[in-house]
């Protein structure tokens, strides 16, 4: 028999509701297995007896005509989203010990459909990073090769799902943190249109560009996933009403006639030959399937980077003043009046990349230098938006690219090149700057066994092309049904070899 923990969210919610298993029962199977993978280090919290207590709850429920998508369904929430009987330390030590005062608002909606929260997942610091590895929990483990990151800043939900402990999990994407680990992990990520989702009770690092997004490994139960995210909040002044919040994976997706957009900036030097050509690979097969392929141009690209390091940091370093010591967070002892309170809590709490971002961003908004790089920067901004605009509205109906230049680096490899480190997302920033669709999606090995992910792009609000494309391409090839094998992390014993420092 299949064992649980490998079911995806759909054939969950088919087996659950054909009574083949209890809810309670596949909770129990997923504290098991993520006992046996412990050391990939994904969570920060595993909720065990809340979780357990959900599911005898669900229990009672299903069965009966619930209309619940997610009823008896576990799910993991990355550490920086809410979530009450939890706590949020976004993986900082001046959050070592902050119990969530309220649901955040996606945290709400998971709830409403029934949905278990697992527990809360490992990430870098605040959600600055690529890799997973500034945390005070200690770095994420990649499920193909443990020695390798699962990318960031969400590693901890999508190493969680590529490795089968949930089967899907809730992330943030600033400039990449949901594509981006997605791609190195092997599994689909999205992150949708900038407003999409609400961001209540989320904690905020540059609102905005900050957008909740999902993990899933498949098109269909990440479209699953992503439909019980959508919606407008009040509480959230970015968030959009639409009537569009729900997405499906047609069966036998049709893209004939659909112009794809390959943009010439994707494909450049310092892009692994192995990467481009499994994104070329998957390109052309879109086109097998009558797809027209377009090249493009969107001549800002290169900007973008630069661009994301004025802007993220300058909101960065106003959104993190609230961990003061006396508002929020870790409060220093012995200190002889309120500056030094501030001083020694804030050196003590924050860790060394969040530091960096905190000065860069206080620089770039300092009087005499605002204009010269923060508005400058927004400028630059509109002009990559414009980019895009341009090519959806004459060229291409949606875009394909890579989603990051290189499959899963070593851990440790880039920790002391904060540059090298920056320019994993690359392809993924110019997404955040000009508020689109974003979704990652299986495309290759590398000759190290290492996922490779296509991006697509989409118009603003048209997520339903993407997971229409994602299907279609799933539909031709069989990626996304390849697995890290089990020898690689799982500790055979089945104990918890459990690698957190705390
Ligand atoms: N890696 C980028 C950064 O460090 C993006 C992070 C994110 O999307 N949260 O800022």
């Amino acid at each position: 028999m299949t064992e649980l923990h490998s079911l995806g969210l759909q054939e969950l919610r088919t087996g659950l509701d054909n009574r083949e298993f209890s809810s309670s029962e596949l909770v129990q199977a997923l504290l098991t297995r993520a006992k046996s993978v412990s050391k990939l280090n994904c969570f920060i919290d595993i909720l065990e007896d809340s979780a357990k207590k959900s599911a005898s709850v669900a229990d009672q429920t299903l069965g009966k005509d619930h209309g619940k998508p997610l009823l008896g369904i576990p799910i993991a929430l990355k550490d920086n989203i809410l979530s009450v009987g939890s706590r949020t330390t976004c993986a900082s030590r001046i959050l070592h010990n902050f119990q969530s005062p309220y649901d955040a608002t996606v945290t709400k909606k998971l709830n409403d459909s029934g949905a278990i929260v697992f527990g809360k997942t490992n990430m870098d610091e605040f959600a600055m990073g690529s890799s997973s590895e500034a945390s005070t929990c200690g770095p994420v483990c990649n499920p193909w090769d443990t020695s390798k990151v699962p990318g960031g800043s969400s590693g901890g939900s999508a190493a969680a799902t590529a490795a089968s402990i949930v089967p899907g999990a809730l992330g943030t994407d600033t400039g990449g943190s949901v594509r981006q680990p997605a791609s190195l992990c092997g599994i689909y990520g999205i992150k949708p249109t900038y407003g999409r989702v609400s961001r209540q009770g989320v904690v905020a690092f540059a609102s905005s560009l900050d957008q909740v997004g999902c993990f899933a490994r498949s098109a269909g139960d990440l479209a699953v996933l992503t439909s019980a995210l959508c919606g407008h909040d009040p509480l959230d002044s970015t968030s959009v009403p639409r009537s569009d919040n729900s997405f499906e994976v047609p069966a036998g997706a049709n893209i004939k006639g659909l112009r794809i957009g390959v943009p010439r900036e994707y494909f450049i030097e310092g892009v692994e030959p192995e990467v481009e050509s499994a994104v070329r690979k998957a390109i052309k097969s879109l086109e097998d399937q009558g797809a027209q392929v377009v090249d493009i141009s969107l001549p800002n690209t290169h900007h973008a980077v630069n661009v994301y390091y004025v802007i993220a940091p300058a909101e960065a370093s106003s959104n993190l003043a609230r961990f003061d010591g006396i508002r929020y967070g870790h409060r220093a002892s012995d200190c002889k009046d309120l500056k030094e309170l501030y001083y020694k809590s804030r050196s003590e709490g924050f860790g060394e990349e969040v530091k960096r971002r905190i000065l860069v961003g206080s620089f770039v908004l300092s009087t005499g230098y605002y204009d010269a790089y923060y508005l400058r920067a927004q400028k630059v901004r509109t002009l990559i938006a414009q980019d895009f605009k341009a090519a959806f509205e004459s060229q291409c109906d949606l875009v394909a690219c890579p989603v990051a230049p290189t499959t899963a680096f070593g851990i440790g490899e880039k920790v002391d090149d904060p540059v090298s480190m920056y320019l994993n997302d690359v392809f993924t920033i110019p997404v955040n700057l000009a508020g689109l669709p974003g979704m990652s999606v299986p495309c290759g090995l590398d000759s190290k066994n290492l996922p490779i992910g296509l991006q697509l792009i989409g118009k603003p609000w048209d997520e339903s092309t993407l997971f229409r494309v994602a299907g279609a391409y799933e539909h031709a090839t069989d990626w996304h049904t390849k697995r890290a094998p089990d020898s690689s992390y799982v500790d055979a014993t089945g104990s918890a070899k459990d690698s957190r420092r705390s």
